[in-house]
């Protein structure tokens, strides 16, 4: 809390009045108030000449929407003879919006002649009008559409006074008490409707938010002397570099001109015409001091609004320098830097969420958008290129160096290569944790699935736009998977921007946070990326993704095709070495940090053709008669594959899967430690539902251990572990901990089974479930803490009571969203682990976390 408000508090308990002038020790505080009268206040307190205002605390606006009359005589009274105010919002969060400013008010007859006579006719009229205007519309309610087209003339302005009384059946009102008076009704009632009260609660406002406003001296950027009105910041919006910006109008109000104005001028030296730093170089020498004292004592980069009424400089507001995610990062870090905050607060100022933007490219938000779907924002960043319908014109594309976006109704395991070589995917269907968009995180590939409205149409190679609008192969267009949208063409974009202040800024969150931060990476690719974003470890290898590469599908399906456990054993040692060369090369990359291998998981049938065409081929690179594989591939076909024969069932059936793997680990960590590489490869049990399974499997890889040892005559040590993805084996826990040395929690087939809702299904109906109210978020986005989360409490309090040395972790798609970490947080897990391109954003969330944890009300920082 800054000394001079050590009064806000007592403020708060005590009688208020129904307004309050704004003073330096005058009893002004954010809750009774609102941010804008409160920064006002401490403009004040700064020295700033900030004109004549008075705060309207939020009780009396709620009683003025509830029909209360204000004294709006006493309030203008120190206002001067002839009053000329403004009245702005002033919420507790600028977030939340709130009605706009209404400016000129107490324009009348007698003040319209004052200021022809002091600044000519036109000058006068345009004013007057200007507030008529604002005022028929926001206040009395008319239409605009009546006072459209009315220049500044004489004639325009007694048309429309003339117009007013028509439609209100009475005289433009001229006292300004009863013009205050009618403005804060509107205002207050504005307020309580339902839009706006719908809108800020989206914001994060409490449904009881008030409305505090402030009435303010005008200060007219009208006179012979350098008048005029002007914002200025310091620091670019987009770059957060610093930098000023701003305008400044000359004759000019509210960023408005009037008549006569002369228009816009630069603000800092120019070439190319004059500017504000020529003309006045004493007023814009105040400006740059304002703006340093604001930085220094709001702690906060501020936009100043200003007027200059004949060379006299106002400042009439300051609010925060609206910026991007990017900006956000450089500001932060730079007050830190510069000591005007602390590094805690740093990392409290900005969103986790907005750093996955600045990984990658995005659309820069200063160009047009033409959308032509919508979908679900499933993995963030911008990609443009040509659309292809099939992962086989993906890879052709990407051969011929031409970006391109993989068009399908949803992606498969066999689209893997095809996502590999595109540069952004869009899906018709899927939610949250369809393939498309698991693979696409883990890529750092932009994708929106789930845009329903769209329908593709793969015989005629075609897409159509809910508006009719048809796109072929070929047609470029824009993935937007930071927002969920599809445009048309190609959009510019803005390029990532992993720059110092980036990595500064999380080297600070690393200093604070208390929970583990893991990646789920499947490849080397992904492991040097977790690694660059300083993952401590990797915390779920999906090795199926293994198999799609290269030839190795082949081998997989003869191996599926074995008549016999020869033949099984013959196509598995082909696959041994490339397993082995797999892993041996993550604990390259990894060396010194922890790698989780999870054991083979999903249904043998995706290995498998389902086009005909596919089917032949097969027959062709196995050598049998067509019928012989079809007649396989549908006995292998389930109804329900999901809850099928995978996972462990696999590993159980079929052991000599997990053997291998095992085996391969094994060889690959002793290989590694040859290198100097210090490993403990972790092995981790899918979707087991029973500790039986655990055993047995836990079993024959001690064997495995144990003939891999004797064999190479070497030693090395690993840990066993189990995915929690069955509600069973979170209620099972504590018998399967007796066999496990870590438990991780898969949150998303754990949620699929748990909701009894297909994972793949769920984006058909989800953002219907989500706009009527039936779930609060899509659950595979979110973790549902009161379902799915009793279960991951249930699992880790019976596994730590079992074992209490137990490692507990989350490894599904809600590793790296900050109200899942705050979850684990607080039910004591050991780390998270999510796609290596939302590291970042875990890492910064913990951190805040951690320090959130830690304030207690009295050494809060106080956020600006
Ligand atoms: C999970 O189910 O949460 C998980 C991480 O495994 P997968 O997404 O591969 O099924
Ligand atoms: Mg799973």
């Amino acid at each position: 809390m800054l000394p001079e408000e050590q009064g806000d508090a007592a403020v708060q308990r005590s009688e208020r009045p129904e307004f309050t002038e704004i003073t330096p020790t005058a009893p002004v505080a954010v809750a009774s108030h609102g941010w804008r009268a409160k920064c006002l206040q401490r403009l004040v307190r700064l020295d700033l000449p900030v004109p004549r205002t008075v705060a309207i605390p939020a009780a009396t606006v709620r009683a003025i929407a509830g029909g209360h009359l204000p004294d709006t005589g006493a309030i203008l009274a120190g206002f001067g003879a002839g009053p000329l105010v403004s009245v702005r919002p002033s919420s507790e969060n600028p977030d939340w919006g709130g009605p706009g400013t209404m400016l000129n008010i107490g324009m009348n007859d007698e003040r319209h002649a004052a200021l022809a006579a002091e600044h000519g006719a036109t000058v006068a009229d345009a004013l007057y009008l200007r507030f008529i205007r604002a005022y028929a519309t926001h206040v009395a309610r008319l239409d605009p559409d009546m006072f459209d087209g009315a220049d500044g003339s004489a004639e325009a302005l007694r048309a429309a006074l003339r117009a007013y009384a028509q439609e209100t059946e009475e005289p433009f009102p001229q006292d300004p008490a009863r013009q205050l008076a009618e403005v804060l009704r509107s205002m207050a009632r504005a307020w309580e409707g339902t839009s706006a009260r719908l809108l800020r609660q989206a914001k994060g406002a409490p449904a009881e938010a008030g409305l505090g406003l402030v009435v303010q001296d005008m200060v007219l950027g009208l006179g012979r002397g350098e008048s005029g009105s002007g914002v200025i910041q310091f620091v670019d919006p987009v770059s957060g570099q610093a930098q000023i910006t701003g305008r400044y109008m000359r004759q000019a109000q509210g960023g408005d001109p009037i008549a006569q104005s002369e228009g816009e001028i630069y603000l800092t030296r120019d070439p190319r015409g004059p500017s504000l730093e020529e003309i006045c170089p004493d007023a814009f020498a105040d400006l740059l001091r304002y703006g340093e004292a604001c930085r220094r004592r709001l702690r906060e980069e501020m936009q100043i609004e200003f007027t200059l009424a004949n060379g006299r400089l106002c400042v009439l507001d300051a609010v925060k320098v609206a910026r991007s995610s990017r900006a956000s990062v450089r500001i932060a870090v730079t007050l830190a830097e510069d000591e005007v905050i602390s590094r805690s607060d740093a990392l409290l100022r900005v969103e986790p969420r907005a750093l996955s933007e600045l990984l990658h490219r995005q659309v820069d938000p200063r160009r047009p958008r033409d959308i032509f779907a919508r979908g679900i924002a499933a993995s963030p960043g911008a990609a443009k290129g040509r659309i292809v319908f099939s992962s086989d014109a993906a890879q052709a594309s990407a051969a011929r160096g031409e970006p391109c976006i993989l068009v399908r109704r949803e992606t498969a395991p066999e689209d893997i290569r095809g996502m590999h070589a595109a540069a952004g995917v869009l899906t018709e269907r899927g939610g949250m944790t369809s393939h498309a968009a698991v693979i696409g995180r883990g890529l750092g590939l932009p994708c929106v699935v789930g845009a329903s409205e769209l329908r593709f149409d793969p015989r005629e190679r075609l897409l159509r736009a809910r508006d009719g609008r048809v796109f072929r192969e070929g047609d470029v267009i824009t993935v937007d998977g930071t927002r969920g949208e599809a445009l048309v063409g190609a959009v510019d974009m803005l390029e990532p921007a992993l720059d110092d202040t980036f990595r500064t800024l999380l080297s600070w969150a690393d200093a604070e946070r208390d929970i583990g931060i893991r990646a789920n990476a499947d490849s080397p690719s992904d492991a040097r990326i977790a690694r660059d974003f300083l993952a401590e470890g990797i915390g779920l290898c999906r090795t199926e993704h293994m198999f799609f590469q290269g030839d190795r599908l082949t081998v997989m399906r003869e191996m599926i095709f074995a008549d016999t456990a020869e033949d099984r054993a013959a196509a598995l040692a082909r696959l041994l070495p490339m397993q082995r060369a797999d892993f041996t090369h993550l604990f390259e990359i990894m060396h010194g940090l922890p790698v989780c291998i999870r054991l083979f998981d999903p249904p043998l049938h995706e290995f498998l053709p389902h086009s005909r065409d596919g089917l032949r081929e097969l027959a062709e690179a196995l050598d049998k008669p067509l019928s012989d594989v079809t007649r396989r591939v549908e006995a292998l076909s389930e109804f329900n594959p999901m809850l099928g024969m995978r996972g462990v069932r696999l590993g159980i059936t079929l052991p000599e899967i997990y053997e291998m793997q095992a085996r391969a680990i094994f060889e690959a960590a002793i290989e590694a430690a040859r290198h100097g590489r210090v490993v403990v490869p972790e092995i981790m049990i899918p979707l087991v539902s029973a500790v039986r399974e655990v055993e047995l499997v836990k079993a024959r890889i001690e064997a495995v251990a144990a003939a891999v040892r004797t064999r190479m005559g070497a030693d090395f040590s690993y840990r066993l572990g189990v995915m929690v993805e069955t509600p069973r084996a979170a209620l099972r826990a504590g018998d399967i901990a007796h066999h496990a040395a870590f438990l991780s929690f898969g949150t998303n087939d754990l949620t699929q089974m748990t909701y009894g809702l297909s994972r793949d299904d769920a984006g058909r109906f989800m953002s219907a479930y989500v706009q009527s109210g039936v779930f609060p978020e899509d659950p595979f986005h979110t973790l549902d803490v009161d379902g799915v989360g009793e279960l991951l409490l249930i699992g880790a309090s019976r596994g730590r009571r079992a074992r209490a040395d137990l490692t507990l972790a989350v490894c599904g798609e809600h590793g790296a969203n900050p109200e899942s970490i705050a979850f684990c947080r607080a039910a004591g897990f050991n780390y998270v682990s999510c796609s290596p391109f939302r590291v970042p954003v875990a890492r910064l969330a913990a951190a805040q976390l951690a320090i959130v944890s830690r304030m207690t009300p009295e050494n809060s920082a106080e956020l600006p």
